[in-house]
């Protein structure tokens, strides 16, 4: 198969190693061009001013740990998407994407307990409009260790994953991009943690008989 144009729509930095980071260091790997779009800053809501450039450089190290093509912060503000109008994320989103022309898009879980994921991934589907992204074969979702879990439980709260990647060869790969967000990082038991990534990709692993996995649900695919 040809090589194909991926991106990651995050809405936080480190949503995209999170959520996709073995995945994305398998399409590195098979020759595929990678390119990172995250939203809003993750820091102004939580940590002081600085925190956002330190956190911009912690996601430029990470991006390098997977081997993007290009990573893109578009610095909105963090966990108050809402206030910004769903017309300019999407277009602001639609643009990106159409100076990428991208084949594959991942992106987040609706229901997530993170709004901004939520906003996020509904201004990604309509970005991602057929006629708008005419190249696009697949659109999936992801799951955010620490908020797909927790996601609001009425409707549709759980991934119920129907693909999955194996990562067995590349998850040393997304954990060290993961340490490269030191202040996102948290101690054993939180899902946040090394080992609990790696227990949960073990986890996944499991059901599809591979050692490790990421798991995904695709919204739309065309072949
Ligand atoms: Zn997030």
């Amino acid at each position: 198969m040809p090589a194909s144009r991926v991106v990651v729509v995050g809405a936080h930095p480190d949503d995209e190693i999170l959520g996709a980071g073995g995945t994305l260091a398998r399409h590195v790997r098979e020759g595929d061009e990678v390119h990172a779009l995250v939203v809003a800053d993750g820091a102004a809501s939580r940590y002081p001013r600085e925190m956002m450039a330190a956190l911009g450089k912690d996601a430029q190290r990470a991006a390098e740990a997977i081997g993007f093509a290009s990573i893109k912060l578009a610095a909105l503000p963090d966990q108050r998407l809402d206030t910004v109008p769903l017309i300019e994320l999407t277009q602001l989103l639609e643009s990106l994407l159409g100076e990428i022309g991208p084949h594959v898009v991942y992106t987040h879980f609706p229901s997530d307990v993170n709004s901004d994921h939520g906003i996020v991934a509904r201004a990604t589907w309509t970005a991602c409009r057929p006629y708008s992204q005419p190249r696009l074969r697949r659109f999936a979702v992801f799951e955010t260790p620490s908020s797909t879990e927790w996601a609001w439980p009425v409707g549709d709260a759980s991934l119920a994953p129907n693909h999955f990647v194996d990562i067995a060869a590349t998850l040393d790969t997304k954990i060290a991009a993961m340490e490269c967000y030191e202040s996102e990082l948290r101690d054993y038991p939180h899902p946040r943690s090394s080992r609990a990534l790696r227990e949960r990709a073990a986890y996944w692993g499991s059901l599809v008989g591979r050692a490790a996995a990421e798991p995904f649900r695709i919204l739309r695919e065309v072949t």
